[in-house]
């Protein structure tokens, strides 16, 4: 059972969210899932400080000057300077200064993320950390989600939790693909409802069953109607709960689960599972 959390925009509320519906979903059957690879904090909002393990991912590619003639009009995206050297930051790994000038340039690995384990409370959380500057995040997400997979199989785990990035990039749509369920959390502001449909559109895409949850439903009550016709009646979403605004939230870190807890329609998350 793939559950997958996400939201269209940052600061709405996701990953508080996924950490506490982590703490009601069974700790021998569960495995974490973080892969907001940008920022990931899912751990911060577990508590966790240091990773159990670390390891270097090369997965990503960049293109290197290797010969003596400088090719920059090779690059549509201007990684190439006119000496013939690679901006590594700017270079999108797309091969084709390599494909056209063999002789000048070619492709090599990079680091491009740390991979992290954790564990909360016996509970095993992957995550990634982006390089600074590199892309491929949503390339990173599959890695993790065939690692989170592999090693649910091998320790008899069936219940994956996922906290997606924010928005409807790749590594949302890597999060998403394959995911049973999927739970948006919808800020109660109008480009939070915005991007949400956004990602609701990336979920019907996929054909996932969905429910939705309201941030800060109470700041501005009349919106929620709002949001309750489009995501639930027109789009046929199951209302999972409407979480006021807590300011014990905003002041404690780690949260305080329980209160976000009385908000979330559990009995119905753990009928899923
Ligand atoms: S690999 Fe693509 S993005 Fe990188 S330098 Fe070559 S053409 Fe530019």
């Amino acid at each position: 059972m793939i559950i997958t959390v996400a939201s269209g925009k940052g600061g709405a509320g996701k990953t508080t969210v996924t950490a506490s519906i982590a703490h009601v979903l069974p700790k021998d059957k569960t495995y974490l899932l973080d892969a907001d690879v940008d920022t990931p904090n899912l751990a911060l909002a577990l508590g966790l400080e240091k990773p159990e393990k670390k390891e270097e991912w090369w997965g990503g590619v960049v293109s290197e000057f290797v010969g003596n003639e400088p090719h920059p009009e090779a690059c549509p995206f201007g990684a190439i300077g006119l000496d013939g050297t690679v901006n590594e930051l700017l270079c999108e790994g797309c091969g084709a200064c390599a494909k056209r000038f063999p002789e000048s340039y070619r492709l090599k690995n990079v680091h491009t993320a740390d991979i992290l384990w954790y564990s909360w409370n016996g509970v095993p959380l992957l995550t990634a950390e982006l390089m600074p500057g590199r892309s491929g995040s949503g390339k990173i997400v599959t890695e993790l989600r065939m690692r989170a997979e592999k090693e649910m199989a091998e320790k008899g785990r069936d219940v994956l939790l996922i906290d997606a990035a924010a928005g409807r990039g790749c590594p949302v749509i890597a999060s998403l693909r394959g995911s049973d369920y999927a739970i948006i959390v919808v800020d109660n502001t109008p480009t939070g409802i915005e991007d949400a449909l956004q990602v609701l559109n990336v979920v019907e895409h996929f054909s996932i069953p969905f429910g939705y949850v309201i941030n800060r439903a109470d700041i501005v009550p009349e919106r929620v109607e709002k949001i309750e016709e489009i995501f639930g009646k027109r789009r046929g979403g199951e209302k999972l709960g409407e979480i006021p605004y807590i300011q014990d939230v905003l002041k404690t870190y780690p949260p305080p689960f329980e209160r976000v807890l009385e908000y979330i329609n559990v009995e119905e998350i753990l009928k899923k599972i």
